[in-house]
C-alpha cells in the first residue's frame, strides 16, 4: 500500500474545462496545490488554480515539466490524447492511467471491451467504409457513431431512412464508424463510481437524465426507477471499475428499457454533468471524491441529504444580453455555478443551477423556475 497523499501537495490536472476548474476549487478547499495543463487559451480552470501549463498535448517537453510538478495527475476530459498521459505516467500517478483512457474514448474499443466482457450494450458493428454499411441490420431508425472524439451527442447521426444512410456517413467525415440500434429507451440514468487505490468503492446515483438535442438538460435525484434496477445499475458500475483498474470516477450512463432492463451506453472515467447536484446535494462531492480517490484517502459519503435538480445553463441563455441572476437567485434552495467562460455561444455549457428540496417535484419546479426567471424579467 502506497501511503496517501495529504493537504499541502500538488495535484495536477489534465484539461482546462469546468470540470477541472469545480475539482480544483474543491482540492483547494482540502489544503491542496492544483496545477492545470490545458490548450485553450484563457480557460475555466486557470483562474482558480495556483498555475496553468498552457500547451498542446503533444509538447513532450512542457508536459514533462508540469508532471515533474504534480504528485498525482487526473484528467477532466476524456478526449486527452493517451500519448501525453504516457509521457506523464513517467514521473508521476496518473489516475485514472492511460490504459482507461485508452478503452473509454474510443466508442469502438468501449463497447468491445464491454461486449467481450458480457456487458449489457446496445446492439452494434464496426464499419470502416459507406460499402460496409449493412443499413437494415438492426432496423431503422438506426444511429451511425463515429469513434472518435464523441460526446454531446457530436459525431453521431440518426438515420431515419435508407436513403440517409450515404449523408450521414459523409458528414461524419468518411472516418471509423459504429452502426447502433436506436433504442426506444424509457429513461437514461447514470452511475457515477469512485474508487480508491485500496479499491474501496463509492457511488452517486442512479442519477435520472434528461436531454435536448442530445446534450444533458436536467439530472434528477434520486433517479425514478426500482431498488432492483438501482441497485443493479450500481453493481455493474463496481464491476466495470474493478474490470478497468479505475482509480478516481467513472461514470456509467444507461438507457433503461421498457422490459426494465439495462443497456450500458457510455463510460467517461472523470466528472460528469450529471454529478453536479452533489456539490450541494450529498455530504461529499464528486469533485472531493475526486480528490480523496486519487490522493488513497477515505473516500466520502455519497447518500443525499435530499432530493436534487440539476439544470443546465447554455449560452442560448445569453442570446438578449446578460441573463437576470438576481432574479434566479430570489428563487429558495437554489444555487447558482458559473464556468467563468467569456464567451457564451449557443450549445455551450456556461453553468448550472441545482434546486435542493424535500420532493423530487419541487426541485424539478424550482430548479426550471429558476433558470426560466434568468431570461423571462429581461426586456
Ligand atoms: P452519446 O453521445 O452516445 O452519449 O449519445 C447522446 C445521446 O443520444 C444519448 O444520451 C441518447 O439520448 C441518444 N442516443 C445515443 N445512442 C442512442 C441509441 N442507440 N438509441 C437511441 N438514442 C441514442
Amino acid at each position: 500500500m502506497t501511503s496517501p497523499i495529504l493537504p499541502g501537495a500538488t495535484l495536477g490536472v489534465l484539461g482546462g474545462g469546468q470540470l477541472g476548474r469545480m475539482f480544483a476549487l474543491a482540492a483547494a478547499s482540502m489544503g491542496y496545490r492544483v496545477i492545470a495543463y490545458t490548450d485553450e487559451p484563457d480557460s475555466p480552470v486557470s483562474s482558480v488554480c495556483a498555475s496553468t501549463y498552457h500547451g498542446s498535448f503533444d509538447d513532450t517537453n512542457r508536459l514533462k515539466l508540469f508532471a515533474k510538478e504534480a504528485q498525482v495527475v487526473t484528467i477532466e476530459f476524456e478526449n486527452i490524447p493517451v500519448e501525453a498521459l504516457r509521457v506523464v505516467e513517467e514521473f508521476t500517478h496518473v489516475r485514472p492511467g492511460a490504459m482507461v483512457l485508452h478503452t473509454a474514448q474510443n466508442r469502438l474499443r468501449e463497447k468491445t471491451f464491454l461486449s467481450a466482457n458480457g456487458y449489457p450494450v446496445v446492439p452494434f458493428k464496426a464499419v470502416n467504409s459507406f460499402e460496409g454499411i449493412q443499413i437494415e441490420q438492426f432496423g431503422i431508425p438506426a444511429v451511425l457513431k463515429s469513434v472518435g472524439f464523441g460526446y454531446d451527442g457530436k459525431g453521431q447521426r440518426v438515420i431515419e431512412a435508407a436513403v440517409e444512410t450515404e449523408q450521414a456517413w459523409v458528414s461524419l467525415g468518411e472516418a471509423e464508424a459504429i452502426l447502433e440500434k436506436f433504442v426506444p429507451f424509457e429513461k437514461e440514468v447514470s452511475v457515477i463510481g469512485a474508487r480508491s487505490p485500496a479499491g474501496e468503492f463509492a457511488a452517486y446515483g442512479p442519477i435520472e437524465n434528461q436531454h435536448k438535442n442530445h446534450i444533458l438538460d436536467v439530472s434528477i435525484v434520486p433517479g425514478q426507477i426500482s431498488d432492483a434496477l438501482a441497485n443493479e445499475a450500481i453493481a455493474l458500475t463496481r464491476s466495470l471499475m474493478d474490470a478497468l483498474d479505475v482509480i478516481g470516477l467513472l461514470c456509467v450512463e444507461f438507457f433503461v428499457m421498457q422490459d426494465e432492463k439495462l443497456l450500458i451506453n457510455e463510460l467517461a472515467p472523470r466528472p460528469h454533468n450529471s454529478g453536479h447536484y452533489s456539490m450541494e446535494g450529498c455530504p461529499t462531492s464528486q469533485f472531493e471524491q475526486l480528490v480523496r480517490a486519487i490522493c488513497g484517502l477515505p473516500l466520502g459519503t455519497t447518500s443525499n441529504h435530499s432530493c436534487a435538480a440539476m439544470v443546465n445553463l447554455m449560452g442560448d441563455l445569453w442570446e438578449h444580453g446578460e441573463p437576470d441572476w438576481a432574479a434566479a437567485l430570489a428563487v429558495p434552495h437554489v444555487y447558482l455555478h458559473l464556468y467563468g467562460k467569456r464567451t457564451a455561444r449557443p450549445g455551450r455549457k456556461m453553468g448550472h443551477l441545482t434546486a435542493c428540496c424535500r420532493t423530487v417535484d419541487e426541485a424539478v419546479t424550482r430548479a426550471k423556475k429558476a433558470r426560466e426567471l434568468l431570461s423571462r424579467t429581461r426586456a
